[in-house]
C-alpha cells in the first residue's frame, strides 16, 4: 500500500516481488530473505513490511514480528549453537551512515559465526 511502501525503495521491491530475492520466512509483518553480498554462508536479512528507515520508526506491531523470525531461523540454521565451545551468531541493525546502513529499509542481519574445529560447514 501506499503508506507502507516507498517506490524507490529496493527493500520494498523485494517485499512486493518486483526485485527477486532467495525468500525465507514471510509472515504479516515481516519478509526475510538471504543476503546478496553474504559475509558467512547463511547471511540473512530479517525485514518489516513497512518502509522505515531507522528502528525508531517502526510501528511496535512491526519490530514484535521480527525477533520470533530470527529465532526460528538461527534454528534453522542448523548451528552447533548450545555448545558453549560451539557455532554462535551476531545479529546486527544499522542505523544511518555513520553506523554503516546503507539500504535506508530497517533490516536485522543474522550473521552465522561457524567454528571452524566443529567441522559443521
Ligand atoms: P546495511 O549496511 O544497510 O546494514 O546492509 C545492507 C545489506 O543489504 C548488505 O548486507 C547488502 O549485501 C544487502 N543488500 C543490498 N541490496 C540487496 C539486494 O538487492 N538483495 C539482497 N538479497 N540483499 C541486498
Ligand atoms: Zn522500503
Amino acid at each position: 500500500s501506499a503508506i507502507t511502501h516507498e517506490a524507490s525503495c529496493i527493500f520494498c521491491k523485494i517485499i512486493k516481488g518486483e526485485i527477486p530475492s532467495f525468500k525465507l520466512i514471510e509472515t504479516k509483518h515481516s519478509y526475510s530473505f538471504l543476503d546478496i553480498q553474504p559475509t558467512a554462508k547463511g547471511h540473512l536479512l530479517v525485514i518489516p513490511k513497512y518502509h522505515g528507515a531507522k528502528l525508531h520508526n517502526l510501528p511496535d506491531e512491526y519490530l514484535a514480528d521480527i525477533l520470533p523470525v530470527a529465532k526460528k531461523l538461527a534454528i534453522a540454521l542448523d548451528l552447533n549453537i548450545d555448545s558453549p565451545e560451539g557455532d554462535g551468531y551476531n545479529i546486527l541493525q544499522n542505523n544511518g551512515r555513520i553506523a554503516h546502513q546503507v539500504v535506508d529499509h530497517v533490516h536485522f542481519h543474522l550473521i552465522p559465526k561457524r567454528d571452524e574445529k566443529t567441522g559443521l560447514i
